[in-house]
């Protein structure tokens, strides 16, 4: 989602179902320009209306996940997926600056590694969000963000609750899968087992995300 699409998402789903595919939403990072960057208002307007005409299978973006009302959730950046880049290092994020660690860290510490300072500090809940009602589900936002920004220890800059606002996001869950799913379903399951394994060893391109479908299988959770 960036600010040349964030109005149209919904017409990109409609592509994807021709597929029967999921649409698989990341918002923009500023990496090297901010030239496509979404503003706060854009930010909100772009998910309102993609929630408007889209099911939610699943969000990983924390703020947006928090403001949909849905739960914790205990997997992401800098608590179970470590990003290996092609130069042979490890990131928390395939947003965070710097090169990163040695793939020997990796090797060596295995789950470990996230008592490493990058992954700790990609779970750093900035101060001011310790009494915020969306501490849980939220936790400061998208520490990617933040980090990018150069602003860890503060809320992310698309944080509503900071400016004294409660946007309203109604979302619509994917209908279960039926029962002649099920069986795609568990596939696709055995296929995330799979993935999640290779996730050590490819750059995996991975950021917030929320995957929404005009009518595709549920997931009351985000694939690992
Ligand atoms: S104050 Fe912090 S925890 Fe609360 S919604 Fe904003 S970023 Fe999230």
């Amino acid at each position: 989602m960036m600010k040349s699409n964030y109005l149209r998402l919904a017409d990109v789903a409609r592509v994807a179902k021709q597929f029967d595919a999921p649409l698989r939403v990341n918002v923009y990072q500023a990496v090297r320009s901010d030239i496509y960057a979404l503003s706060y208002e854009e930010y909100w307007e772009g998910f309102r209306r993609l929630f408007e005409q889209t099911d939610v299978i699943a969000i990983g973006e924390p703020l947006v996940r928090a403001m949909a009302g849905l739960p914790p959730l205990r997997s992401g950046c800098g608590v179970s997926t470590v990003r290996v880049t092609p130069r042979g290092t490890t990131q928390p994020c395939v947003y965070w600056p710097g090169s990163g660690e040695p793939l020997s860290d990796l090797i060596s510490a295995g789950v470990n590694i996230l008592t490493s300072t990058p992954f700790e500090q990609a779970r750093t809940l900035p101060q001011i969000c310790n009494p915020c009602q969306f501490r849980e589900p939220c936790h400061g936002g998208c520490a990617g963000r933040r980090r990018l920004q150069g602003a860890l220890l503060e809320p992310d800059s698309y944080c509503p609750i900071i400016r004294g606002q409660r946007p309203r996001l109604p979302i619509r869950m994917a209908a279960r899968p039926r029962s002649s799913e099920a069986e795609q379903f568990l596939h696709h399951r055995r296929h995330r087992q799979v993935a999640r394994l290779m996730r050590m060893v490819l750059l995996n391109s991975d950021g917030g995300l929320c995957v929404t479908s005009l009518d595709g299988h549920s997931a009351d959770r985000l694939p690992d």
